[in-house]
């Protein structure tokens, strides 16, 4: 993991706005890094961010950001496959633990791959600022990842 990171933020509706909040709130750390958004977290963030940034000597900020699908209409999918491709390396996660929701499963899916590969996960703000004041935020950062060669060439039969 690069000291520049790829970081994906989601959060479920009832989350969006601490999430939103807590973005603001480290906005200048996470600008130095990639970000990556399913689709309304993602609107919602952008548009935080232009806001926060939006200055008499700057008023149209750019602010780059990756945005996927919504999370409902495979969002959350596409953010598993970059997770099983390597392209994510710290994911902010604000699930909602008091609503069910259509895409539990896909929701379900992320965190259960995030563990495999060993990515840095908060599903809630207390996590989130500890991750995000971490040194190793500034630093280049191998994970230990497990050797799935075994698993991989496993006999069936
Ligand atoms: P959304 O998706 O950002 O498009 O709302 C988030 C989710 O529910 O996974």
């Amino acid at each position: 993991m690069e000291a520049v990171k790829r970081i994906a933020l989601v959060a479920h509706d009832n989350r969006k706005s601490d999430l939103v909040e807590w973005v603001i709130w480290n906005h200048t750390v996470l600008l130095q890094h990639q970000l990556v958004c399913t689709g309304t977290t993602g609107r919602l963030v952008e548009e935080a961010l232009i806001n926060t940034l939006r200055s008499d000597d700057n008023p149209e900020p750019a602010v780059e950001i990756t945005r996927l699908k919504s999370g409902p209409l495979g969002g959350d999918q596409q953010l598993g496959a970059m997770i099983a491709e390597g392209r994510i390396d710290f994911i902010i996660f604000f699930w909602d633990p008091l609503d069910s929701h259509p895409h539990d499963v896909d929701v379900k899916a992320v965190l259960r791959i995030a563990v495999v590969y060993n990515i840095p996960m908060a599903c809630n703000r207390a996590t989130a600022d500890y991750m995000i004041s971490s040194p190793l935020m500034r630093t280049a950062y191998i994970p230990h990842n497990e050797d799935f060669t075994a698993y991989v060439e496993r006999k069936i039969g």
